[in-house]
């Protein structure tokens, strides 16, 4: 048994508790309460002082790709397609060997406080350092092809990747599920096999104006960025309806799916998303500095839609702090309750990759913490949360 003191500990799903006791046990939560009530249940436990500041769930990082990190600060940006187009570029034409910069990464991930990971990948080229950190991770293997007569190959490729790293659960803390880049670089004849498998379990979807227009009318600027790539005379009827409607068109749409972004999703296809229960992961960040516009995280929430939070890659933000996406979130959303800001980052991620125990501090819940340090007169520690200025350290239980 451990007690962990704190000026706060904020549990997530209750009220935030000032002066708070944890106490721990066999790395689960055992009681969570005033510190001096917790301390007089456990009078032999061994205690840890904290300080000032605030104790809580570990964060969950619903989104993002470590294996783009050796290319940090080197797409120059532009709008959403040009980017797609010089991180194509950058990564056919790197020699370097990425993985120094993925390590380097998912330690940073572990230092900014965070838990658990959706990380989306295409060459699973980091299964070992992951399987090595403490983070729990679903590595969504993302296959990518427009061209339908590449879908067979893309699957057995996948296929040998997966049992190259020991197959879909290489190691305790770290899964792997299939996964499709997006709407208008999957071909619909890949989206089949892969929903024929079961799948696929992550997905970019409506992200951005041009995809949007793609599929609606065939032309503008994915139009064009296909041509120049080649894949200009592959014949695909446009469905003439939003990225979320064809998505439900090919059966796509299901429980367990996590979509990225959706910020070009109107309200009926967020409806839409909600009645088939797939989640949201939103990446404000990613969104703001690749212009394809605001999450519409208010609307999200009025159709009932689980929301999660993710950095996206560091090809298109500048950490992966997670604090940093909830601060802007707050910033944009100064309207939705603090609380429920703080959830999307912890406990709603966690669902929506499927840990049901970790993302808050409930009795019985995986002690996986964090802790921000904060001033000694601290009155709001979820404010100081949603501020930017916390920093939250992960705290071995
Ligand atoms: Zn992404």
């Amino acid at each position: 048994m451990r007690l962990f003191r704190a000026g706060w500990i904020v549990p997530v799903d209750g009220p935030p508790v000032r002066d708070g006791g944890l106490a721990v046990e066999d790395g689960r939560v055992a009681l969570l309460g005033p510190f001096d009530a917790v301390a007089a249940r456990h009078p032999a436990a061994e205690v840890r002082e904290l300080g000032p500041g605030v104790l809580m769930p570990g964060l969950v990082n619903a989104h993002c790709h470590l294996e783009l990190s050796h290319l940090k600060g080197r797409i120059a940006g532009g709008d959403f397609t040009s980017w797609v187009g010089q991180l194509v570029d950058e990564r056919a034409r790197d020699a370097t060997d990425p993985r120094p910069a993925t390590a380097a990464a998912i330690e940073a991930v572990v230092q900014s406080g965070t838990v658990a990971i959706g990380d989306v990948s295409n060459r699973l080229d980091h299964i070992q350092e992951l399987a090595a950190s403490p983070l729990r991770a679903v590595v969504f293997h993302e296959l990518l092809a427009w061209n339908p007569s590449a879908a067979e190959r893309a699957l057995g490729q996948a296929r040998i990747r997966l049992s190259a790293v020991g197959g879909a659960r290489p190691a305790p803390n770290v899964q792997i599920k299939a996964a499709a880049h997006a709407p208008h670089s999957v071909s619909p004849a890949l989206f089949k096999v892969l929903v024929d498998e079961g799948g696929p379990a992550a997905l970019h979807l409506s992200e951005s104006p041009d995809e949007t227009r793609f599929l609606q009318s065939g032309d503008g600027g994915w139009k064009a960025f296909l041509e120049q790539r080649g894949l200009g005379d592959v014949w695909f009827e446009p469905p003439r309806r939003s990225p979320v409607r064809y998505m439900e068109m090919l059966g796509v749409l299901r429980p367990g799916l996590l979509a990225a972004h959706c910020v070009q999703a109107d309200v009926n296809d967020l409806r839409t998303l909600a009645a088939h229960g797939v989640a949201v992961v939103v990446c404000p960040r990613s969104n703001r500095n690749l212009g394809v516009g605001q999450v519409p995280l208010r609307e999200m929430i009025s159709v009932g839609l689980r929301v999660a939070l993710g950095t996206d890659s560091l090809a298109s933000v500048e950490s992966l702090d997670l604090v940093d996406d909830l601060a802007l979130l707050a910033r944009e959303f100064p309207e939705v309750d603090a609380g429920r800001l703080l959830r999307i980052a912890t406990a709603d991620g966690a669902k929506a990759l499927g840990f049901p125990d970790l993302g808050s501090l409930a009795r019985g819940r995986v002690a996986a913490l964090a802790f921000a340090e904060g001033p000694a007169a601290l009155g709001d520690p979820l404010a100081f949360l949603l501020s930017g200025d916390a920093r939250p350290r992960p705290v071995p239980a």
